[in-house]
């Protein structure tokens, strides 16, 4: 048996998660499918307001505005910490179907756009998606849980700190101090007629 502070852990795994007045993710899932939500648009909602999850359509990107979206993928309900999911029945396999609907998706939004393929020796012709998302007790950082779904080329492409590419990285000494070179990452708004026009086809994609 592993010893701990189960009392701390039964406290953050029965934490209240209702709805939170100053939480805009909680604002946001009240939002129909199809409808803005004064940040994205909501384009898949599945389970109920206990188990549920919502995905939204990004009105920025940190890729090429041309190609490239970022979904984002909520709980209805105000959880804080990853620990928490399995608390509440059905969630977890509400989050399993979210996501691989969003990530199959967007992997057909790419090849039908692109032309890119199942498997192939060119970077450029395939079709690369990463998820990002983290959650803690920090309470400076505490927040509604939120995952991003997106396209790994270009900079948002460059090796993450949990990557062993990362670990290679060259190294620079400045003082006392080392550090890696990464290419900055600037976050873009995509162009009004392809931001409506993705969130239609997700819309309908995710409706099968
Ligand atoms: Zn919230």
């Amino acid at each position: 048996m592993i010893k701990m502070n189960s009392n701390e852990f039964d406290k953050l795994v029965k934490e209240d998660t209702g709805l939170k007045g100053n939480c805009n993710l909680c604002k946001e899932s009240k939002h129909d499918v199809g409808k803005k939500t004064g940040y994205g648009v909501i384009i898949y909602k599945i389970g109920n307001a206990k188990n549920g999850w919502f995905a939204t359509l990004s009105p920025k990107t940190g890729g090429n505005p041309k190609h490239d979206f970022t979904i984002q993928l909520m709980p209805f309900s105000h959880l804080t910490h990853f620990s928490q999911i399995e608390n509440y029945p059905g969630m977890a396999e509400n989050y399993g179907i979210c996501f691989s609907k969003i990530c199959s998706a967007m992997t057909k939004i790419l090849m039908q756009n692109e032309d890119l393929k199942a498997d192939t020796s060119n970077k450029d012709l395939s079709a690369p998606i990463a998820t990002y998302g983290k959650s803690t007790t920090w309470n400076k950082k505490k927040e509604h849980l939120h995952i991003k779904i997106f396209q790994f080329r270009d900079n948002i492409g460059q090796p993450y700190t949990v990557d062993s590419s990362f670990g290679r990285k060259k190294t620079f000494k400045d003082k006392d101090e080392e550090f890696v070179k990464m290419n900055p990452v600037k976050k873009v708004m995509l162009g009004k007629k392809r931001f409506e026009q993705l969130a239609k086809e997700l819309v309908s994609l995710l409706k099968d």
